[in-house]
This record gives C-alpha cells, sequence and structure tokens, in this order.
C-alpha cells in the first residue's frame, strides 16, 4: 500500500474514533450531570422524608404527653402516688421508661415501668427542663441510664394549673426508639442520617454514623463554609451541601425538625450514589478500549500488510545478485524522474562487458559475480545526483547521464574504463576487460522518448561498436536506426526473395594482360531483383547474411545458377570459360561443403579448371586448417581456391604460406586515388613479386585507371577486373560480349605448375 494512501487511511480511522470518543465524552458529562441532578434531589427527598418519620414519631410522643399534662393541669394532681394510675394507663400503650412530674425547683419523683419510684430526682440544671418551664415542649440531650445501660431522652410538657405552670410532666424514652427510624439507610446503602441541634453538636447518632460529635467534622470544610453552615443552622435554614471527607466526595443535607431546634442531618458519600452512572462510565471504558483494541489491530495488520508489500516491492524490483534496482523499477523511476523534470540534456547509455564469456571462462563464475558487482559500484560511484542506471540482464547495464557537450559523454566513458582498471581484481591478472557502450542522447526535448524507446535506440549503438576494434562507444543517430529498419525488412524478405528466384547472376568479366587483354573469364556477382525497388546491389545485404547466415544458401543458389548457365552455354557451342563465384567462409562450416560444391559441378558437367571459388575475407576467421583442408578437397576435385580482397582486412602473409591458392585477388583499396600512390605501388610490386615466386596468379580488382592497367603489366600482374575494362552485366549480355570474340583461348593459362 502507498504510503500516501495508508496516512489517508488512517486518517480517516482517526478521525471517525476522535468524533465517537468526543460524542462519547460528551454524552457522559452531560448524562453525569443529569444523573447527579436526578441523584441529589432524590437524596434530599430521602434526607426529608426521614426527617418527617423522626419528626413524626417525636411529635407523637409529644402529643401524648400534651394530653396527659392537661389532664393534670385540670385535675390539678401533682404528687406521685395520686398520678401513678394514671401514668401507668398511658404507659401500657406507650412504654415510657420513666414518668413523673417534676416540680418548679427541679426535683420530681419519678416512676418506672415496673412502678418503682424514684425520689427527688434533681432536673434543675437540665435545659429541657428549663425550656419546658418557660412553657416550651422540650427534648432531652442523649442520656445514658444507669440502669439500663441504654440511651434515654426525656421529654418535658409543661404543666398549668390555673394560668400559672407549676412545673413539668417529664418522661423518658428509649433513645433506640428513634434510632430505629435513624437507623434506617437513607438514600442507598452508604448513607445515614442524624439529629443535630442548632450548635451542630449530634444529638441522636445512627448506627450507620462514624464516631463523630459535631457537624464540623464530618468533612473538611473551609472558614466560610462553616461559618455559612452555622449561620444557617442558627437561623433554622436547610440546605445542600457538597464536600469532601478523606478525598471522597460527599453530600449531606439538613432540614429542621421542628422540635428544640433540633436538625436532621442526612448525609451519603457520592460514591454510593449513580450506580447508573458507574455502569456508564464502564460502558464508555469498554468502548473506548474495544475501539483502542480495534485500532490497534488495523495497525498491526496494516503494518504486516506494508512489510509484506515492501518485501514484494524488493523483489519485483531488486536486483537479486547485485541489490541495486532492476530494470523494472529503473523505468519506472526514469518514467517518474522524466516526467516531473523540466528538459535537461540527458544521455542513455547502455553497456556491455565484451569480453564478459571469456573472463567467466577464465576465472570462473564466482569472479564474474565479482566483477558484475564492481562495476555496479564503478556506475554508482561515477554517478551524479539524479543519475539512475540498473543491471539489465547478464552483464548489460543501463543508466543516464545529463550532460552539456557530446564530448562529456566521451570522457566519462574514458574515466570508467581507466577505473574499471585499477579494480583489485584485475590488478593481479593481465586481463584486458572492455565495455561497449552505445548511447542515445536527447538534447531536445522532443528528443525525449519513452524510457523503452531510449533504451533500444541505446542498444542499436552498442550493437554497432561490438563489431568494431578500437572505438568502443557510439553513438544512436537516425541513419543507424534507418539501416537497422532497411535490415529488418531484407530479413523479412530474403527467404522469399531466394524461392522466387530474385537474386539474379551478374557477371563481370576479367581481361588477361599477357593475352591483348582479352576476357579470359569473370566474376559472379549477386543482384537482387526487388519488385518495388529494382536492383540491390550486394554491398547492402551480404553484410547482414553474413551476419545472419543467410549467406551460405545464397551462395550455393549462386553456385547453381552459375553451373546452370555455363551448362548452357557451352551446350549451345559457347567455348569453355573461366567463371569465379565468391563463397563466404561461413560456408566452409556445412559438412557437406565440398560435397555441394562437387555435386553442382557434376550435375551440370562443367569440366575441371573452369569454376574458380572466391573465398571472401569478410569474417574474421583466426584458424586456417579448416580453409586449407577445404581448399586442399576442392583443388583435387578440379575447382581453382582463391584468396579474395587480399591486402585488405584480416588476411596476412601468413596465409600465403598456409593455404595452396591458385590466385590471389588484390583488393580494390589498393588502386583507390590517395596520397600514398607511391607506396602502394612499390606494396602491390612486391606482392605480384611474391606471388609469381610462389606460382600464384595475381587479380588486379576495381581498377578503374589506363595507367593503373600500365603499371600492373610492368609489374607482372596476370588479370585485370574493373570499370577500366568491363561492369558487372547480366548472364545474357556477358554471353553476347563473350561471342563477339569466340576464338580467345578463355579456359587456358591458369594451371599451378
Ligand atoms: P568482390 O567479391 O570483391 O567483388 C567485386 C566488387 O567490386 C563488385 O561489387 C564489383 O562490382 C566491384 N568492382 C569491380 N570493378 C570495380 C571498379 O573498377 N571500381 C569499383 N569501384 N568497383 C568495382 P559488387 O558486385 O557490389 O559486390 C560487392 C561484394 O559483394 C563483392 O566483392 C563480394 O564480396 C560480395 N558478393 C557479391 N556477390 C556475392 C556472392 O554471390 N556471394 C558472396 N559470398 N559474396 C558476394
Ligand atoms: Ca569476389
Ligand atoms: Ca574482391
Amino acid at each position: 500500500m502507498k504510503t500516501e494512501k495508508l496516512k489517508t487511511y488512517y486518517l480517516i480511522i482517526g478521525m471517525v474514533c476522535l468524533c465517537f470518543l468526543t460524542a462519547s465524552v460528551g454524552f457522559t458529562f452531560y448524562s453525569m450531570e443529569e444523573y447527579e441532578k436526578k441523584d441529589i434531589s432524590h437524596f434530599k427527598e430521602n434526607v426529608e422524608s426521614m426527617r418527617n418519620s423522626v419528626s413524626n414519631m417525636i411529635k407523637g410522643n409529644i402529643e401524648i404527653l400534651d394530653g396527659m399534662a392537661l389532664t393534670i393541669g385540670q385535675m390539678e394532681i401533682t404528687d406521685i402516688e395520686h398520678l401513678q394510675p394514671i401514668i401507668k394507663k398511658v404507659n401500657d400503650r406507650n412504654a415510657f421508661l420513666q414518668m413523673g412530674f417534676v416540680d418548679a425547683d427541679g426535683t420530681g419523683d419519678m416512676v418506672d415501668l415496673d412502678g418503682t419510684i424514684h425520689r427527688d430526682v434533681d432536673f434543675s440544671d437540665e435545659s429541657f427542663f428549663q425550656k419546658a418551664m418557660g412553657g416550651e415542649t422540650a427534648i432531652s440531650n442523649t442520656f445514658k441510664d444507669e440502669y439500663t445501660n441504654g440511651y434515654l431522652n426525656y421529654y418535658g410538657v409543661p404543666v398549668v394549673i390555673q394560668g400559672e405552670t407549676v412545673g413539668i410532666l417529664a418522661a423518658a424514652d428509649k433513645t433506640d426508639r428513634l434510632r430505629e427510624v435513624l437507623d434506617v439507610p437513607i438514600f442507598s446503602k452508604g448513607g445515614y442520617a442524624n439529629v443535630i441541634d442548632d450548635q451542630g453538636a449530634y444529638v441522636v447518632r445512627s448506627i450507620n454514623s462514624p464516631a463523630i460529635e459535631h457537624i464540623e467534622d464530618i468533612g473538611d470544610f473551609t472558614e466560610e463554609e462553616l461559618k455559612n453552615i452555622h449561620r444557617e443552622l442558627k437561623e433554622g435554614e436547610e440546605d445542600f451541601i457538597r464536600f469532601n471527607k478523606e478525598g471522597k466526595k460527599t453530600w449531606a443535607a439538613y432540614m429542621p425538625l421542628g422540635i428544640n431546634d433540633w436538625y436532621l442531618l442526612g448525609i451519603v458519600s457520592k460514591d454510593a450514589t449513580g450506580s447508573a452512572y458507574h455502569l456508564f462510565a464502564g460502558m464508555i471504558i469498554i468502548v473506548t478500549s474495544a475501539m483502542a483494541i480495534f485500532i490497534f489491530l488495523v495497525y498491526c495488520i496494516t503494518r504486516v500488510q506494508v512489510k509484506n508489500e515492501r518485501e514484494l516491492e524488493r523483489l519485483a524490483y531488486q536486483d537479486p545478485l547485485l541489490g541495486i534496482n532492476n530494470y523494472i523499477k529503473f523505468n519506472k523511476d526514469l518514467s517518474e524522474t522524466l516526467a516531473k523534470e523540466g528538459f535537461r540534456k540527458i544521455a542513455f547509455w547502455y553497456c556491455d562487458i565484451d569480453n564478459f564469456k571469456l573472463f567467466n571462462e577464465s576465472f570462473g563464475y564466482e569472479a564474474g559475480d565479482q566483477l558484475l558487482k564492481s562495476l555496479a559500484q564503478l556506475f554508482d560511484e561515477c554517478a551524479r545526483k539524479d543519475e539512475l542506471f540498473c543491471r539489465e540482464t547478464s552483464d548489460h547495464y543501463v543508466g543516464i547521464r545529463y550532460y552539456k557537450e557530446p564530448s562529456e559523454l566521451k570522457a566519462w566513458y574514458e574515466e570508467l574504463t581507466e577505473r574499471l582498471e585499477h579494480y583489485h581484481i584485475f590488478k593481479q591478472q593481465s586481463f584486458r576487460l572492455v565495455l561497449s557502450m552505445g548511447f542515445y542522447c536527447a538534447d531536445m526535448p522532443e528528443h525525449l522518448l519513452t524510457v523503452n524507446e531510449m533504451y533500444n535506440r541505446a542498444r542499436i549503438a552498442q550493437k554497432t561498436v561490438k563489431e568494431k576494434k578500437n572505438i568502443k562507444y557510439a553513438f544512436y543517430s537516425d541513419s543507424l536506426h534507418s539501416q537497422l529498419l532497411r535490415e529488418n525488412e531484407i530479413e523479412a524478405n530474403m527467404n522469399q526473395a531466394l524461392c522466387e528466384h530474385r537474386f539474379k547472376v551478374y557477371v563481370q568479366p576479367k581481361a588477361a594482360l599477357a593475352d591483348d587483354n582479352r576476357i579470359s573469364g569473370g566474376e559472379a556477382l549477386v543482384r537482387w531483383a526487388d519488385p518495388e525497388k529494382g536492383m540491390i546491389s550486394p554491398g547492402e545485404f551480404i553484410p547482414l547474411f553474413e551476419k545472419n547466415g543467410f549467406i551460405v544458401p545464397l551462395d550455393r543458389y549462386m553456385m547453381e545458377s552459375v553451373c546452370q548457365w555455363l551448362h548452357g552455354y557451352m551446350a549451345a557451342g559457347g567455348r569453355p570459360i573461366r567463371l569465379a563465384v565468391n563463397v563466404s567462409r561461413l560456408g566452409i562450416f556445412q559438412e557437406d561443403f565440398v560435397d555441394y560444391y562437387t555435386n553442382m559441378k557434376n550435375q551440370y558437367q562443367i569440366p575441371d579448371g573452369l569454376l574458380e571459388l572466391e573465398f571472401t575475407e569478410s569474417l574474421a576467421i583466426e584458424d586456417n586448417s579448416l580453409l586449407r583442408q577445404r581448399i586442399d578437397e576442392l583443388t583435387a576435385r578440379g575447382f581453382i581456391c582463391s584468396l579474395d580482397d587480399f591486402g585488405a582486412g584480416y588476411s596476412s602473409l601468413n596465409t600465403l604460406k598456409d593455404l595452396a591458392i591458385q590466385v590471389l585477388k588484390l583488393d580494390m583499396l589498393f588502386f583507390k586515388r590517395s596520397d600514398n600512390d607511391e607506396k602502394a605501388k612499390i606494396i602491390i610490386a612486391n606482392i605480384v613479386r611474391m606471388a609469381k615466386q610462389l606460382h600464384i596468379r595475381v587479380v588486379a580488382e576495381g581498377v578503374e585507371e589506363p595507367e593503373q592497367v600500365e603499371f600492373l603489366k610492368e609489374c607482372g600482374c596476370d588479370i585485370i577486373q574493373g570499370y577500366v575494362f568491363e561492369r558487372p552485366m547480366p548472364c545474357d549480355e556477358f554471353e553476347r560480349l563473350l561471342s563477339k570474340d569466340p576464338h580467345g583461348d578463355w579456359g587456358s593459362g591458369f594451371k599451378r605448375t
């Protein structure tokens, strides 16, 4: 996956997750607020209902006592003995622990449930007593009961006789009864209630309450907050407060009970509230975790995917031996570079190691691999910024080089070859490595082609180098291209042309110098008669046929055509004439070579000594032993063998020593006008002399000037073939020419003695 694609992919996932998360968080906060609001009002309701329960319970007690106090007042009975039956009657229903009448001086006789009377109990210092004497109904704070070991509260109700408060009706009630009401958990399990007074001090503590004595201790309050709480308690206001208790968020609400300036104080830890909120928060955590896991998985999967893709890309784009880019990657990169960049002069190069096969065979394949690596390293070292290269196949490298002048490319090539020589692997070896290189230069924007097209052109240029000896780099040109196209066309048509007999025999007569320049024979030369292009000369197709091997069937075709013509000519009464047929050296490698030529000669009944085979020299063949063998066999079968184009190309004086040839054809180049005419003459004279001494006849070819004829005659040259006498002509024309001189002794005088 491409990195950009991946980035967008991650961005989308990230954004979706972010939206989802933001929405979740927002919704959570909103819900939390809503839940809290609901929780608070629910909590307040709970505290209020508890306040009502407590208040009702106390008020119930007070109502009973109020009734009794009224009765006592009306009956004007205050001594305990008279009161006891009334108390007992009331207590049967209410079970006050103790009841009695307390005088205005604060002492009273109290009677227990079981009827025991406690005399002169002193309440004078108790605030409930003082309050009740003041005409208010009052409840005492919680007392420890020495007899039962439990806790109790005293109720005090004023007893009025004839408009004067004469004392109070006092009744003790178990604090536990109040507690039973208080002990019911409020709001949730963590909530509890206490009764406090207007100072904030605890009056009754419920069973769930921690051992605290004062409202100030229920949480961590600031001065300000405490002041506010105290003020509210003083003024009988109710309130809801939030605070922290040992780091825990806590809520409390206090509400006046309407008795004694007491308050019901409800407290709950916030943690114990909102279970729905916890559920919700849990859900959010789960969703978020799931999302995180999902993102992580996506990340892992894409990572593996990216890794795999990178590996695949590496395999697809990398040269397995050298670790550098392969042609596919090079092509891709270069195409992208060319599409992006503004125009710069660019040379596309194709490089081949000339003798790599030999190197491999000489030093082994490991050394060969090492060489390929060194070469890659060399190209890398010599490359400038943005210059790309790769190995295409085996020992073929391609690349680009930016340049301003073509001479820079030549200099670069020379630098490469020079540096290559210094590579350690060759230092000990006396092996000279040759790089042959072809360039396609795009020096104008319109010359920029696709990578493959430029590759093909650089390769065409490089191919022309392979055949050359000295210069090992070449530039692509349009003429090179059209030559290639021509060659392709020729190759496409050659077989058909052979089948359709489009190859024609032309004959160029040869003149014997010793015989008044009379025609002594001729050389058969091929012409391609094309229906569209007319007569095509062999210079255009013979070199190609020598490369592609088609020369062998063509030579045989020419041989047969010549035999056919000669047979017909002689059958019609023509005097025997010697004809030379060109034979490419490639042909001698055919096993049936001698047999074929002999069979043709026999088939058309051509007498010995009339057919001459000119071995052309266009191919360099180092080893002459096969040719020598062939020449010996052919000579034995009545052929005359000659060496064509002597002095040009690859022939040397050594060949004369090795080969038993009868005729030597001096190359045309000797007769081309030049500044070195005098030197040429010396060489010609000496070759002719040497040939004579070896009993080899000399034919001078390409002679155009009469002076040259004179000179050759003086030298002792035997035969002249050239435009000075005749040009190559069709067979029938040649036949007409011969008929003009019917007495010429054409067949004689060429036997080697
Ligand atoms: P070559 O065998 O050396 O043939 C002589 C070439 O020199 C002929 O060219 C001929 O036309 C040309 N020539 C003769 N006299 C003169 C002259 O005074 N001045 C100049 N400038 N040229 C002269 P052509 O026919 O074009 O043949 C070219 C080459 O093609 C031949 O050179 C030969 O190597 C090859 N060739 C022609 N026919 C055959 C063939 O049937 N088989 C093979 N293997 N090669 C052939
Ligand atoms: Ca020839
Ligand atoms: Ca020749």
